[in-house]
């Protein structure tokens, strides 16, 4: 972004922009506004500054936890490191955590922390530091716990990091049994479970994929139904993104750049990302990739021609002064907020389809509530029923060659007497939540005709909310 228009957009309220997609969602709601109001609100606001020693100095750590609903227990929500981290920031990405697992029926309420340091120039020492006495901070205050709230990893923050905060929790709590399920995203080794890592990205290319199944989009477009042959382009290469590319490039959708903070890469006939994460990790760029082309100013990257524009980095990364020159035809959200409200009319007038972030990088909550489950039951998904399918398949197969008089192939026979891994179940669940969430959006806007898909999804996740209360019975 030009330092013109990203001083604009640094004076925007990220919060705002949440409050106009929810005020749009309302509309179509005949409820009374003061429930609204109390939706919309965030419940609790903790910002905290400690002293942590950094070589010879004492450094004053800004951080955040928002906890924005209570309407279900525990609140959930990533940890986020970076340098732009403020309260506006932390408050808008608790909110959409509300909205969206609302929308993927994960029974929690939203919540999002925050720690303003740069994690790429803290040496890894003073990030265990840091993050260790963050997590104490929220234990003093009673703002995280297995039924309190759980948090995860978000934008610069990993396995690693979950890991820290785990281990600080389970040293204080005195034998909380359930200690593990206090955060997730953590490593398998540490109570994590498969396919956590990569389920953002996953989430994301089943949301497009079944979007790219339906004739009617694809027609309103001017694309083919199915993803194979489609051009991508990827905005930020770090967790979401490195997944989100790899599914999409090994379902055959072309990749043809790549944008990281450097610079991008272009190729119109397709990169491989995994030699492109190679050649990252031995250059520490991803510039001067072999057959491409660099393209230095990397915002420019989002305006090549392409099919499908994946922004999976951060937020209002395309706005009213770059809108008109997006020439994707679909907009997946991968970040959250990456396309501001007034981008939003632009593209909607230009006939994008944009599929929001508050579905379709829903899939890391989504596995991160399967986590949590497993935490809280004390047992590996596939454990109890593994050997039982395994049993139960051979005894099928044994059925079928003696009445076909026929022996199945040793290798297919293997295929079929498996039972269901860990990482089976957790991606059947995590495919199944994102398929059925794109249909009730896509339902939603048609039968009540709504203008976009995002729009659908806040009324959805709205009219979610709204049943919660008048189970609890809050508001007689
Ligand atoms: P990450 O830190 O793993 O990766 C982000 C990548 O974006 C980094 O490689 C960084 O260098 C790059 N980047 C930053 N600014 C850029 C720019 N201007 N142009 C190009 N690249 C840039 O973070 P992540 O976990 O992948 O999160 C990315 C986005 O996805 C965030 O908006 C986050 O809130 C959202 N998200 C993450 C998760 C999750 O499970 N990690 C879940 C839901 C949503």
């Amino acid at each position: 972004m030009s330092k013109k228009n990203q001083s604009k957009a640094e004076a925007y309220s990220f919060f705002s922009c949440i409050e106009k997609n929810f005020d749009k969602a309302a509309r179509y709601i005949p409820i009374k506004k003061g429930l609204l109001e109390q939706i919309k609100a965030c419940n609790a606001v903790y910002r905290i500054h400690f002293p942590v020693k950094i070589g010879k100095e004492i450094q004053v750590i800004e951080a955040y936890r928002v906890q924005h609903s209570h309407h279900k227990l525990p609140c959930k929500g990533g940890i986020r490191y970076s340098i732009k981290v403020n309260q506006d920031e932390v408050m808008t990405l608790a909110a959409l955590m509300t909205y969206k697992c609302a929308i993927v029926d994960v029974p929690f309420g939203g919540a999002k922390g925050g720690i303003k340091i740069d994690p790429q120039i803290i040496s890894v020492e003073n990030i265990e530091k840091i993050t260790r006495r963050y997590t104490s901070e929220l234990i003093k205050k009673n703002f995280i716990g297995p039924g309190i709230d759980v948090p995860a990893p978000d934008y610069g923050t990993g396995e690693r990091e979950m890991s820290w905060i785990f281990d600080t929790f389970l040293s204080l709590s005195h034998g909380e049994v359930d200690a593990l399920a206090c955060v997730t995203g953590k490593p398998v080794s540490q109570g994590g479970v498969r396919g956590r890592k990569e389920a953002t990205g996953l989430g994301v290319f089943y949301g497009i994929r079944e979007l790219c199944q339906m004739k009617e989009e694809m027609l309103s477009v001017g694309l083919d139904v199915g993803l194979h042959g489609k051009k991508v382009i990827i905005q930020g290469l770090g967790n979401v993104g490195y997944h989100a590319a790899k599914f999409f490039h090994e379902a055959g959708a072309i990749i043809v750049a790549l944008a990281e903070m450097e610079g991008a890469i272009y190729n119109k006939k397709g990169l491989n990302v995994s030699n492109v994460i190679l050649h990252l990790k031995n250059t520490g760029s991803i510039l001067n990739f072999p057959e491409s082309k660099n393209i230095e100013d990397t915002e420019k990257a989002l305006e090549l021609e392409c099919d499908i524009l994946i922004p999976a980095a951060l937020e209002n990364v395309i706005h009213k002064y770059n809108a008109n020159r997006i020439k994707a035809k679909i907009i997946g959200e991968a970040a959250n907020g990456p396309v501001t409200p007034e981008a939003d009319d632009i593209l909607g007038k230009n006939g994008v389809i944009i599929v929001p972030d508050i579905y379709l990088n829903a899939g890391g909550v989504t596995v991160s509530y399967f986590e949590w489950l497993k935490n809280l039951s004390h047992v590996r998904y596939g454990r109890m029923e593994k050997r039982f399918s395994e049993n139960m398949n051979t005894e099928l197969l044994q059925v079928i060659e003696n009445s076909c008089r026929k022996k199945i192939p040793i290798e297919e026979k293997k295929m079929i007497l498996r039972g269901p891994r860990e990482i089976d179940l957790v991606r059947s669940g995590l495919e199944d939540t994102m398929i059925n969430g794109f249909h009730k959006i896509r339902d939603l806007k048609k039968s009540l005709k709504i203008e976009n898909l995002r729009t659908a999804a806040f009324v959805l996740a709205i009219n979610k909310i709204i049943d919660s209360y008048e189970k609890l019975g809050i508001f007689p």
